[in-house]
C-alpha cells in the first residue's frame, strides 16, 4: 500500500495510522482525501478541525503525560494560549505536534492555567453539561437513594465529576450553588437553570461567600439564584435531624464529607463519649443514642450554641457542650487522670500550605497522644484528618507515634475517607484529602 517506513518514527506514525487513533483523526483535514495525513499542526490560537471553533491551548510534554496519568489540572507554566484568550472559556488542547488532547476550561487568573473537561472531541454546550450533571446525580441515586428529600448529600463534587469549579450541595429540597472559578462562574445562571429543569429544587441558593474564589479573581457572594430564602432547612443525617441555614448561616457548616463517618461513629459509642471540635455537634449526636453521656467541645461559642439548639431538637439530653480550647481540655481531663469510652477529634485542617506541614503533624500528634492517655481499655477513637498536604500514610504514621507514646496498642477496625457522594477522582490526590480512622485501643 505505501512506501517502506524510513525512520522508526516513521514506522510509529503509520502505526498509529492503521490504529486509526483519534489524535491522527483529528489532524486530518476534513475535506481531503483519508490518506493524505501530512498536515501541519495547528497554529497556536488557530482553529483546528473538529468539534468547534474554540481556541486551543498548547500543552508542553510534562502536561499532556500529567494528563495521561489521569490529572485534570494543567498550571500556567505548562500551556502556551493565545494572549487574547479569556478566562472562563472552552479550550481545545493540544500537544506540541498539535494533536488533540481533550478540552478544558481556561483559567486567566489562577496559577491553575486549564481544567480537562473531557478527553473526548465533543462540543461543549449546553447538552455536554446536562449530561455531566445527569452523570453526577446518578451517583447519588445509588449512594444515597432519597426519593422524599429529606436527606442531604453533594450532588456535584468539581473536578470529581468531571465538572471542575462546580459545587452542588442538596438540603432537603433545597441547594446551594457554588461557582469557584472563572468557567464555572461565567456559567453560573445555566447551571441554575439545568439544576431547576433536572431536580426542580424549592430554592436554589448562591454560596460564592468562599475564600478559593480569590485565587481566581473573584468576588464573594451569596444570595438567591432560584426560589425565595427557604430560611433554616431541616434534613437528616441518618436519625439525626440537622438544620442548614442556606443563606444567613456563617457558612452551610453541615460537612457533608463527613457525613457516612458520623453515622459509623455511632455504631460504636458507648459509656462516656468526647467529641471534641464538635461544631454543631453532629458527631456528638450520632454518639448520643448508644453513649451514657457525650461531652461535646468547640473554642467557638456560636458553635456551641447551634449544638444546644441541635441536641434539644433531637432530644438529646445526654449531651453537654462545652466552650473550650480541645488541645487545653485533652490535656488538662489527661492529667486528672479521665477516662473516656469514645472519642472522636474532628479538628479543621491543620495543614493547610505545605510549609504548615510539620506543625500540623504536632499538633495531630499531640491530640491522639491524648486520646490515648484518655481512652479506657476496649475504647474506640474516631480520629480524622481534612489536610489535604498530610496524606494517609503520613497520618496513620503520625497516630501509631501517638499510641506508641501512650503505651496503647491499637487495633484499626475501618480507615475511611470522604463520604460515597464526594468521590475521589483516581490520578488527581487533590481530590482524597479527608482521612477517617476507627481505632479500638486495647
Ligand atoms: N466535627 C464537625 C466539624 C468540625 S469543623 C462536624 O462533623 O460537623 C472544626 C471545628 O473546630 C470548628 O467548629 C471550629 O470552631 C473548631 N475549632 C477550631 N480550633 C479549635 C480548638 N483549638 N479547640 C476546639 N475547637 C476548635
Amino acid at each position: 500500500m505505501s512506501d517502506p517506513p524510513r525512520s522508526p518514527k516513521e514506522a510509529r506514525r503509520l502505526e498509529r495510522l492503521k490504529q486509526g487513533s483519534r489524535a491522527v483523526r483529528d489532524l486530518r483535514p476534513r475535506a481531503s482525501a483519508p490518506r493524505r495525513v501530512e498536515r501541519p499542526p495547528p497554529v497556536l490560537g488557530s482553529v483546528a478541525a473538529g468539534t468547534s471553533d474554540e481556541r486551543t491551548v498548547v500543552l508542553s510534554k510534562r502536561a499532556v503525560d500529567r494528563l495521561a496519568q489521569g490529572h485534570v489540572w494543567i498550571y500556567r507554566s505548562d500551556v502556551a494560549a493565545p494572549s487574547t484568550l479569556g478566562g472562563g472559556e472552552v479550550v481545545r488542547l493540544a500537544d506540541e505536534r498539535g494533536w488533540f488532547t481533550g478540552k478544558a476550561f481556561y483559567g486567566s487568573t489562577s496559577q491553575i492555567a486549564v481544567r480537562l473537561l473531557t478527553r473526548e472531541d465533543e462540543p461543549i454546550d449546553e447538552e455536554f453539561f446536562v449530561r455531566r450533571l445527569a452523570q453526577a446525580i446518578s451517583l447519588r441515586e445509588i449512594v444515597r437513594p432519597d426519593p422524599e428529600r429529606r436527606g442531604a448529600a453533594r450532588l456535584v463534587h468539581g473536578e470529581a465529576d468531571l465538572l471542575p469549579g462546580l459545587i452542588v450541595d442538596r438540603y432537603a429540597d433545597c441547594m446551594t450553588l457554588q461557582t469557584l472559578i472563572e468557567a464555572t462562574d461565567a456559567r453560573r445562571d445555566l447551571f441554575a437553570d439545568l439544576l431547576q429543569r433536572l431536580l426542580a429544587p424549592r430554592a436554589i441558593v448562591e454560596r460564592n461567600d468562599v475564600r478559593v474564589r480569590a485565587h481566581e479573581g473573584l468576588e464573594q457572594r451569596k444570595g438567591m439564584l432560584r426560589g425565595g430564602d427557604p430560611g433554616p432547612v431541616e434534613f437528616l443525617e441518618g436519625e439525626v435531624k440537622l438544620v442548614a441555614d442556606l443563606l444567613a448561616g456563617q457558612k452551610t457548616g453541615a460537612f457533608l464529607d463527613q457525613a457516612e463517618n458520623r453515622i459509623e461513629a455511632g455504631r460504636y459509642a458507648r459509656g462516656l463519649a468526647l467529641d471534641c471540635f464538635t461544631y454543631g455537634g453532629a458527631f456528638a449526636l450520632q454518639l448520643a443514642p448508644r453513649a451514657a453521656q457525650v461531652i461535646a467541645v468547640d473554642i467557638s461559642d456560636q458553635a456551641a450554641a447551634q449544638g444546644r439548639e441541635a441536641a434539644a431538637r433531637n432530644g438529646a439530653h445526654n449531651v453537654e457542650f462545652k466552650v473550650a480550647n480541645a488541645f487545653d481540655l485533652l490535656r488538662a481531663e489527661s492529667e486528672a487522670g479521665e477516662r473516656y469510652d469514645t472519642i472522636v477529634l474532628d479538628p479543621p485542617a491543620f495543614a493547610k500550605t505545605k510549609t504548615s506541614i510539620d506543625a500540623a503533624l504536632r499538633g495531630y500528634k499531640e491530640i491522639n497522644l491524648r486520646a490515648f492517655h484518655l481512652l479506657s481499655p476496649g475504647g474506640v477513637l474516631v480520629t480524622n484528618s481534612c489536610s489535604f498536604h498530610i496524606d494517609e500514610a503520613m497520618f496513620e504514621r503520625t497516630v501509631l507515634q501517638a499510641a506508641s507514646d501512650a503505651r496503647r496498642s491499637v487495633q484499626v477496625i475501618e480507615r475511611r475517607g470522604a463520604a460515597k457522594d464526594h468521590p475521589t477522582l483516581l490520578g488527581v490526590p487533590e481530590t482524597r484529602y479527608l482521612k477517617c480512622l476507627i481505632l479500638r485501643a486495647l
